[in-house]
């Protein structure tokens, strides 16, 4: 009912411009504030002022439909929207059809079985015959029937974790990241059924007009995912030195050399990964360089 009368209303608005890609995104929640930004990264600008349920890109040809992570499978599937941001858990429960373009590498969980710390657990087989409580029944039968284990599947939809301990379940599957939440229900996660993150869909009957600016916003997501946690790192160091440092530079390529004003001084630039930057800076000044400069890096296009 809630999904037929979102379709209706988004068809009446639709815009003229057929090239106008449009995608579907969490209106609130976990999966919101990367998506927004990963777009912002893009140079993609969008009023976020005006949160209506569409809001047209002003700088390329997309709209954001905002909506519930539940509704953007489907909502992909059949067309409504072009393109959406979704859990792939989300994708697999609802079980329908729609391209899965890119991992985007936010949004990271999975779905697990848990069971009370003091059960006995072996394997899934341990819970033939039990009642398990989740939000994901999709997923769970299939892996029971996978296993060959019939158990009781008790739908709930939120506090799962809850369930062993007020006796409506003997084990649950839930979404974990951290863990925090199954220790402190004293729970003990056991099988990973399903490792998820966010990740670009788009319904499978794109026209080529569509096609084409999904590649182009692709592209940019590429290359600014290409970008995240490397830096351009600028240094100076005397000539001699040179061999030295750049056996210590594990850059993307050869790294840039150019002599300096002072005779005998050189300046080396490359791109490093953040983490291994911080291990390698004391062999860096070791190896004799100074000024070593670090600089975000906005995209990187390889
Ligand atoms: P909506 O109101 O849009 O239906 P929701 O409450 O169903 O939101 P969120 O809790 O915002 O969903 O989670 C959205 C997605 O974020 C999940 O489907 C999952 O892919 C991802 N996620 C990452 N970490 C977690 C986590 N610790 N708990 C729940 N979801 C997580
Ligand atoms: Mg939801």
């Amino acid at each position: 009912m809630a999904a037929a009368a979102i379709t209706m209303n988004i068809n009446t608005n639709r815009t003229t411009m057929g090239e106008t890609l449009r995608i579907a995104v969490q209106s609130k929640g976990r999966l919101n504030e990367d998506t927004m930004r990963l777009l912002e990264e893009t140079g993609i600008r969008i009023s976020t002022s005006k949160r209506t349920l569409l809001v047209a890109a002003s700088n390329f040809p997309l709209e954001i439909l905002f909506l519930r992570d539940d509704d953007i499978p489907g909502t992909v599937a059949d067309g409504t929207a072009d393109i959406g941001v979704v859990g792939l858990n989300e994708l697999e429960e609802q079980g329908v059809d729609a391209e899965i373009v890119e991992k985007l590498g936010f949004g990271a969980c999975r779905l697990s079985i848990a069971v009370p710390k003091q059960m006995e657990y072996k394997d899934i087989t341990s819970l033939q015959g039990r009642r398990i409580a989740t939000s994901y029944p999709t997923i769970l039968r299939r892996y029971l029937k996978q296993r060959g284990v019939q158990a009781d599947i008790h739908v709930i939809s939120g506090s799962v974790e809850i369930s062993t301990g007020i006796g409506l379940a003997d084990a649950i599957f839930d979404i974990v990241s951290s863990g925090s939440t199954l220790v402190s229900n004293n729970l003990r996660e056991e099988d990973v059924v399903l490792s998820s993150e966010a990740v670009l869909i788009a319904h499978r009957g794109l026209s080529e007009e569509k096609r084409g600016v999904m590649e182009e916003l692709l592209f940019r997501i590429r290359a600014v995912m290409g970008a995240a946690n490397k830096k351009y790192v600028l240094m100076n160091a005397p000539r001699e030195s040179l061999d030295v440092i750049l056996n210590v530079l594990p850059g993307i390529k050869s790294p840039t050399v150019m002599p300096l004003a002072q005779e005998g001084w050189c300046s080396i630039h490359t791109v490093l990964d953040e983490k291994c930057f911080w291990k390698i800076i004391g062999r860096l000044k070791e190896a004799g360089a100074q000024g070593i400069l670090v600089l975000p890096i906005e995209s990187m296009i390889l």
